[in-house]
C-alpha cells in the first residue's frame, strides 16, 4: 500500500474509537449480512461508496469508504481463481489479529473475480513518504511556509503528523523503530511472516503506527500464489538475499528487510541523507541485498560513528540484522528485548525514546499500594588490567555480593567497533575478558528477577516489566585494579 495523499482536514483515525474496534474484533457486520466476510453475487451492487483516493496498492487503487460510520481504507484485488476454504481461514486469522500496531482487517468480501478488503485506520501517510519528507526537511530546515507547490505540500503533510522541526522528525523516527519491532514480533509469535516489510507498508498518523499488507507479498498466501507466478514479489530493494535468489526463506527474511528500514530511519536521525545511503548501494538495482559487501564495509569503518551510545548500539543491531546468513540474524523477539535495553542507555529521562507512549512499559503494580521491603545493595563495578605485548588485557566485572541470586541477567554493551558488541550473562560471575589498544565506556544493564525492583533514578522497566539498572564504566588502564561502588535500593514486592 502506498499512501501519499494529503489530509487538509483533521486526522480521522483517532486511536480511540472503542465501539468500532471492539465490534471489529468480534467480526464487524459492515454490510448488514451478519458476517464480516460477505460473498456478493456478481449482479449485486456493493453497499460501499468510493471516497477519496488514498494511493496505489499492488493491484489497483486504494480508496476511502465508510462502514458503520467509520472511515476505512478499501482495497480491491483481482483474483484469478476462486477464493477457497484455505483463503477464508487465512482471512479469519488476519481478522483476529489484535495489536495496536497492526492494521485492522475489519471486513472482506468477494464480488465476481474481485476480493475486497476493508482496513482500519486510514493513515496520514506511509513511512516511505515520511522518510522522503524528513530527508527534504533536513536539507531545507527553514520555515516551510515560504515554499510553494511541492515544498508546501511536504510541510503540510509533516504538520499533519505534528512534525515541524528536524528534532521532532528525529524523535518520531526513533519511536517508530520500537513500535514497528513490536508489531513484527507480534506477527512472528503467531507464526505469520510479513514477507514484504518496507517503509510503504508502515502507516503513520499523528499518534499511531500500523504495519500493513502482512501475510504475503500481497495479502494472503494462497491468493498470492498466482501473483507470485506473475513475477510480482513485493519490493526487491528490501528483499533478503535468500528471497532475491528464490531460495527457501523464513521469518529471518523479514528481519533482513526490517534491518534495511531501520538503517534508513537511524541514518536520517544521524544526518545521513537518503541519497547518501543510496550511494552505499551502487550495484544493480540499488537494493540492499545486492550491495551487502559495500554496506557492511561502511558499517565497519564509519556506520557506527553516530551521535549517541544508544544510536551506536542501534547501528550495531542493524548490522546483525543485515548479515547474509539468515540463521545468524537475531529473532524479532530478541530485537524487541535488545531495543528495550538500548533504550536505557540514554539515562533515566531519554531524550528520544525508541517507543511511543503507546508502548511505554507500565508497572504491573501501578495504582496499588503494596507492602515493599527495601534494602540497600552495594554493586562493585570495575576492571583489572595487564599490559601485554598485543595491547592491554582487561577483565571487566560487575559484582553484587550477597544479592547475585536475584539478578536475572547482566547485559554488556561494548564499543560498536567490536564484531559482537552485545553479550548477556545469566549466571555469576558477571564479567568479561577483552584486549586491545583502545579504552572505551562499557554500558551495563543489570536486570532483576521477577518480584524484585531497583529503587534508583537510573532504574527503568524492560520488556515484561523487568526492572533494569544501567551502569557505565570507562575502562581504566592506569592500575592493575580499578573499581567503584554503587549503592542502590532493591525493593521486594
Ligand atoms: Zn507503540
Amino acid at each position: 500500500m502506498r499512501y501519499t495523499s494529503m489530509h487538509d482536514e483533521p486526522p480521522r483515525d483517532s486511536p480511540r474509537v472503542p465501539q468500532f474496534v471492539d465490534e471489529a474484533r468480534d467480526g464487524l457486520d459492515w454490510a448488514g449480512r451478519g458476517t464480516s466476510h460477505v460473498e456478493f453475487h456478481t449482479d449485486e451492487a456493493l453497499p460501499l461508496s468510493q471516497g477519496r483516493f488514498l494511493g496505489h496498492g499492488m493491484n489497483g487503487g486504494v480508496f476511502e469508504t465508510v462502514v458503520c460510520g467509520q472511515t476505512v481504507a478499501w482495497k480491491r484485488r483481482y483474483c484469478r481463481r476462486q477464493i477457497g476454504a484455505q483463503d477464508l481461514r487465512e482471512m479469519d486469522i488476519l481478522r483476529k489479529l489484535d495489536s495496536r500496531h497492526i492494521i485492522k482487517l475489519v471486513g472482506t468480501y468477494t464480488h465476481g473475480p474481485f476480493l475486497g478488503l476493508l482496513l482500519w485506520p486510514v493513515a496520514v501517510c506511509d513511512l516511505g513518504t515520511f522518510l522522503e519528507d524528513v530527508d527534504n526537511l533536513l536539507q531545507n530546515p527553514g520555515p516551510g511556509d515560504a515554499g510553494i507547490g511541492y515544498q508546501a505540500m511536504i510541510t503540510q503533510r509533516l504538520r499533519s503528523l505534528g512534525i515541524d522541526t528536524p528534532s521532532s522528525a528525529s524523535t518520531r523516527l526513533k519511536q517508530s523503530i520500537g513500535c514497528t519491532s513490536s508489531a513484527i514480533a507480534y506477527l512472528h509469535q503467531r507464526s505469520i511472516r510479513h514477507k514484504d516489510i518496507k517503509p510503504a507498508n508502515i502507516l503513520l498518523s499523528p499518534a499511531g503506527l500500523w504495519v500493513a499488507d502482512f501475510g504475503t507479498s500481497t495479502d494472503f498466501t494462497g491468493i498470492s500464489q498466482s501473483i507470485t507466478q506473475d513475477g510480482e514479489r513485493g519490493t526487491p530493494k528490501y528483499f533478503a538475499p535468500e528471497v532475491a535468489e528464490y531460495e527457501p526463506n523464513g521469518r529471518s527474511a523479514d528481519i533482513f528487510s526490517l534491518g534495511c528500514v531501520f538503517l534508513e530511519m537511524i541514518g536520517l536521525c544521524n544526518g545521513y541523507s537518503l541519497e547518501y545511503l543510496k550511494s552505499l548501494r551502487p550495484n544493480k538495482d540499488q537494493s540492499f541485498h545486492a550491495n551487502l559487501d559495500s554496506i557492511l564495509h561502511w558499517f565497519n569503518f564509519s556506520g557506527t560513528n553516530v551521535n549517541s551510545p544508544a544510536d551506536q548500539q542501534l547501528m550495531a543491531l542493524v548490522r546483525e540484522m543485515l548479515v547474509r546468513t539468515a540463521q545468524e540474524r537475531p529473532t524479532a523477539e530478541h530485537i524487541e528485548t535488545r531495543l528495550r535495553l538500548i533504550d536505557t542507555l540514554h539515562g533515566p529521562r531519554p531524550a528520544a525514546p525508541l517507543w511511543g507512549d503507546c508502548c511505554a512499559p507500565v508497572p504491573r503494580s501501578s495504582g496499588q499500594i503494596q507492602p515493599r521491603r527495601i534494602s540497600l545493595v552495594t554493586i562493585k563495578i570495575g576492571n583489572t588490567h595487564q599490559l601485554k605485548n598485543v595491547g592491554h588485557g582487561w577483565l571487566f566485572f560487575v559484582r553484587a555480593p550477597g544479592v547475585e541470586d536475584i539478578i536475572a541477567d547482566v547485559h554488556f554493551f561494548l564499543h560498536p567497533s567490536f564484531e559482537h558488541p552485545y553479550t548477556v550473562q545469566h549466571l555469576p560471575p558477571f564479567e568479561m575478558i577483552g584486549g586491545g589498544w583502545g579504552f572505551f565506556t562499557i554500558s551495563t544493564v543489570v536486570a532483576l528477577k521477577r518480584g524484585y525492583s531497583w529503587v534508583s533514578p537510573y532504574a527503568t522497566l524492560g520488556l515484561g516489566d523487568q526492572s533494569l539498572l544501567t551502569l557505565y564504566w570507562t575502562l581504566n588502564f592506569e592500575r592493575e585494579l580499578s573499581y567503584s561502588h554503587v549503592e542502590v535500593g532493591v525493593a521486594v514486592s
